[in-house]
């Protein structure tokens, strides 16, 4: 079984040195969130998450979970952490205290979602996608639905969906089928199949509410005509108990590669009742709010699988050995692998990818809490921008690195990693979803290139870039040198920008397929750049902690050396264009 060591040290970090974004720190809501209390928050996290819920990532892999006379039965061990993991307040953490949330900012939240993803993602799932429902409600749904759902749902009692999916309608929802009839009282009736429901039926809760997108009966054919509707397991009396069954039924529940512990469900609504979410055919736009959000969480996901990776390998590279090092000094016997320079090197890529990407994310929830929360609109609006940028690099990046990652550490235990007794080969497979679902990273590329880089804003990716420049003025010799490789990749990156707004207007073919390159040229500058922030803190601060910035300085080192220099292969990839690719006659 694998280990973990929740990372709270580089965390604490984080929050107490880099969270220096003036229009962050000017939000009143969390004055009160002090570097006691997230360390505090922080332990208890790392105690629930290391010694109740990493347990399961086994269970749940050998004891998938099951179907019983239409009911799905979770994982020996999930319904006890579960109870626990509600009552420790934890699917509460980000949540409005109005509702009974903590209110914790995602600054915070995040650095949680990361140690339950590494912990065991089929476990996270359960409360994540209700998370990701509550605060589609929490946007879109009037008080009275707010006020009957909520409270039960940030309690942990209840749990939400997300019902998309249908067996011809995946990344294109336009051709979804599920209609929504309109009854004389206002609800509406809803009838369809829904497939690959994560969560969509379990033991754990008394409650499931499903957030389901259908097509009501006078609404226009493709995405223009799609609405959303909260469609409950069991009705919800006026006095918030619970009521009888409604037409939702669990058909089947899918056998999968990996995060065996989760319930993939297929879902029929048979005349079920719902309530519309929203305005009517506009369904997609409140949908987005909780992708949105999600596709950010489905990013931590590849980093906690990669961390957890990282951890093991190093551990069993210290305690594996296997011949002599260029070094050795042993007359016979062998040395720990970790004494070979190509092991050092992939921990060390692991490791540069993991803290940057961190350090990434806590820029990004900064970001987030302002463009949700300033009191000034332009403010908001900057931000909304940027993490509209940065949503679907965030989503793919981390989670194509954490196949890279997880692949890496299988290599590092050789034969033990691909055999079951050690776990390792386990996060491979439950990394590989990531990139798949809440919208594949090739279509999270195709987003980015077509919508994200200019908007009615203006050009966003400029802004982003000046940003960077702006930030980049920093003085001090031995900063210089990473200073000067981003400049070098900056200017890539800028080109690189040119060239897709260049080609949007002649050759569509060539930006589709110059969009993973362009996400990988993006992912990487974004994390050199948080790899940046992270240095100028190490080199001013040094003297305090020698021993924890020296190993900042040199991971950056090797970050800078080895794994920003991949944009240069990215974009001479994808500027050679399209044509031989579309040109290419596929027998
Ligand atoms: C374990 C699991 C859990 C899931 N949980 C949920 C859930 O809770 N709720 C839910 O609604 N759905 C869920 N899904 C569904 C998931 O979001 C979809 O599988 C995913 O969005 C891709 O849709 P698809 O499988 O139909 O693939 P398709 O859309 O058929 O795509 C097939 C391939 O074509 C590519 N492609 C598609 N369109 C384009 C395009 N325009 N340009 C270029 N390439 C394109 C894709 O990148 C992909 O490589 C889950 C799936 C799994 C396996």
């Amino acid at each position: 079984m694998t280990t973990y060591t929740a990372p709270i040290e580089d965390m604490m970090f984080l929050f107490q040195k880099l969270r220096n974004n003036k229009s962050y720190n000017e939000l009143e809501k969390y004055k009160e969130v002090t570097p006691d209390l997230v360390k505090n928050i922080l332990e208890e996290a790392a105690k629930i998450n290391q010694n109740i819920i990493l347990p399961l990532a086994k269970s749940g892999d050998e004891n998938p979970t099951i179907l019983e006379n239409g009911v799905v039965i979770t994982p020996p061990g999930y319904k006890e952490a579960y109870k626990k993991f509600i009552e420790g307040g934890w699917i509460s953490l980000s949540c409005d205290p109005k509702y009974g949330g903590q209110g914790m900012p995602k600054t915070v939240s995040a650095f949680f979602d990361e140690m339950l993803s590494a912990a065991s993602l089929s476990f996270k799932l359960y409360s994540e996608l209700s998370i990701g429902a509550y605060n589609c409600i929490n946007h879109h749904a009037t008080d009275s639905i707010k006020n009957k759902f909520l409270p039960k749902m940030v309690e942990g009692k209840w749990s939400g969906t997300m019902c998309l999916t249908e067996p011809v309608c995946g990344t294109d929802l336009g051709l979804l089928k599920t209609k929504a009839i309109e009854q004389k009282d206002g609800t509406f009736k809803i009838s369809g199949q829904k497939i690959f429901i994560t969560s969509g039926d379990h033991d754990l809760t008394e409650n499931i509410v499903h957030l389901v997108i259908a097509r009501a009966s006078d609404s226009p054919l493709g995405t223009k005509g799609i609405s959303l509707f909260l469609v409950p397991k069991f009705i919800v009396n006026d006095d918030g108990s619970i009521g009888s069954r409604n037409g939702v039924s669990t058909g089947s529940i899918e056998r999968k590669m990996g995060i065996k512990g989760s319930a993939t469900c297929v879902l029929n609504f048979d005349n079920a009742t719902g309530y519309m979410i929203g305005p009517k055919n506009k369904g997609l736009n409140s949908m987005f709010t909780m992708m949105n959000l999600e596709r950010i969480v489905v990013g931590i996901q590849g980093l906690g699988i990669s961390e957890i990776a990282y951890q093991n390998s190093l551990n069993y590279s210290k305690e594996r050995k296997q011949g002599k090092s260029n070094n050795s000094k042993l007359d016979s016997g062998a040395d720990f692998i970790i004494e070979h320079a190509d092991i050092r090197k992939s921990l060390l890529n692991m490791k540069s990818i993991i803290e940057g990407e961190r350090a990434l994310c806590f820029w990004l929830s900064q970001q987030t809490e302002v463009s949700l929360y300033h009191k000034d609109e332009n403010t908001r609006k900057e931000a909304s921008d940027l993490v509209s940028l940065m949503t679907p690099v965030v989503k793919s990046f981390f989670t194509d690195m954490g196949m890279e990652i997880t692949s890496d550490a299988m290599q590092i235990y050789g034969g033990y990693g691909y055999t079951k007794d050690q776990g390792i080969e386990q996060l491979y497979r439950d990394n590989r979803i990531t990139p798949i679902y809440e919208g594949t990273n090739s279509v999270q590329a195709i987003d980015l290139v077509f919508r994200k880089l200019l908007n009615n804003n203006g050009d966003i990716i400029n802004q982003y870039i000046n940003l960077i420049k702006e930030d980049l003025k920093i003085s001090g010799e031995k900063i210089k040198p990473f200073v000067k490789k981003m400049n070098e990749n900056i200017k890539l990156l800028s080109e690189f920008s040119n060239w897709i707004k260049e080609k949007i207007k002649t050759s569509k073919d060539d930006v589709s397929a110059a969009s993973n390159d362009y996400l990988k040229v993006l992912g990487l500058v974004a994390t050199a750049h948080a790899w940046l922030k992270v240095l100028e803190v190490s080199f001013k601060d040094y003297e305090n902690n020698k021993k924890f910035y020296e190993d900042k300085i040199q991971t950056a080192n090797f970050f800078f050396n080895r794994v920003l220099p991949r944009v240069e292969s990215h974009y001479l990839t994808a500027t050679s264009g399209s044509k031989y690719i579309m040109d290419f006659k596929f027998n």
